[in-house]
């Protein structure tokens, strides 16, 4: 029986002591800033952007909320981008994604200055995590490595097997517990014998997207697992990539979902934020 990691806890203990750092630069002439951009009027994007605007207030970080209608040319979005690089109030760019069709997001990603790139997904960001001396983290992994840190993992010398190789979290996971010393195992559609990898796992981090593909049985006894997974199942119920009620009879240690990761993605945007208007003040 295993202990349930509390994303939610967690989250809301990172929220509270950022809200007193946020007030520390407020009296000092720097408020955080975030601007957040919304192309188009997808629902699911919508409830995000919304979320995150709550977090900003309930924070005392300055929203900048720029909604677009879905026609918006590239062109004028990044005329937009080049304004919000260039004013000194704003700490974090935030595109959500996805964007329609009609606008190259790499283009736009490519076009947010590199120091206000609080999602961490900039080519420059993503050579800086590669090469040990990162500026910004991609949110979602970095809320993982929070967790673990949280729940007193030591990674060093373990074994982290990570399902999943995406630009958004299995990569950037698998580089980060790479820095903290584990050996990393990093699986995705073509590996053979997903089983074996897993059950070979100190830390099992799953992004895969397919509702609890990984079996409870395969989990090694002991194990911390993390699961990235977000899947809905019928109407209402979400589920994550890895067989909750079994795995809990084996792990040492689980996250929920929901209530595991979910709540640290939007923290994390928070923190990166809140560091970079550190640096703002700092450097005046
Ligand atoms: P992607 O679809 O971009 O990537 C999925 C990865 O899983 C790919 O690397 C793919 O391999 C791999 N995969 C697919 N099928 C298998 C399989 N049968 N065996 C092994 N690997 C497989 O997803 P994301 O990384 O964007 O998201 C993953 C999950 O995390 C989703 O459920 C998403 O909703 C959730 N998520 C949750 C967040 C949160 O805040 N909690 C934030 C972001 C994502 P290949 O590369 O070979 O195709």
């Amino acid at each position: 029986m295993s202990s349930i990691i509390d994303g939610k806890a967690i989250a809301a203990e990172m929220r509270q002591e950022m809200a007193q750092d946020v007030e520390k630069l407020t009296a000092v002439g720097t408020t955080p800033g975030l601007a957040v951009v919304l192309v188009g009027d997808d629902p699911a994007s919508r409830v995000y952007v919304s979320m995150k605007e709550k977090a900003c207030a309930a924070t005392g970080i300055f929203s900048d909320e720029h909604k677009l209608s879905a026609e918006t040319s590239e062109e004028e979005l990044l005329a937009l981008i080049d304004r919000l690089n260039n004013d000194s109030r704003i700490d974090g760019i935030l595109v959500q994604l996805p964007l329609p069709d009609h606008i190259d997001e790499n283009k736009i990603l490519d076009a947010i200055l590199p120091a206000k790139d609080v999602d961490g997904f900039h080519p420059y960001n993503v050579g800086r995590l590669a090469t040990g001396n990162p500026l910004f983290r991609p949110c979602t992994p970095y809320g993982v490595m929070k967790m673990l840190e949280h729940t007193g993992v030591e990674l060093a010398g373990k074994e982290v097997v990570v399902v999943g190789r995406s630009n958004i979290v299995g990569k950037p996971v698998a580089l980060m517990c790479l820095a903290a010393n584990a050996t990393v195992t990093v699986c995705h559609s073509r590996t053979r014998d997903l089983e074996a990898q897993v059950a070979k796992a100190d830390i099992l981090i799953a992004a895969v997207g397919r509702p609890e593909m990984i079996r409870g049985a395969w989990v090694k006894p002991g194990a911390v697992v993390i699961d990235v997974g977000v899947n809905r199942v019928g109407e209402k119920k979400l589920v994550g990539d890895v067989e909750f009620e079994a795995a809990k009879e084996r792990a040492s240690a689980i996250t929920p979902v929901p209530g595991g990761v979910g709540p640290m993605t939007i923290t994390m945007l928070l923190y990166n934020t809140v560091e970079s208007a550190r640096r703002r003040a700092e450097a005046k």
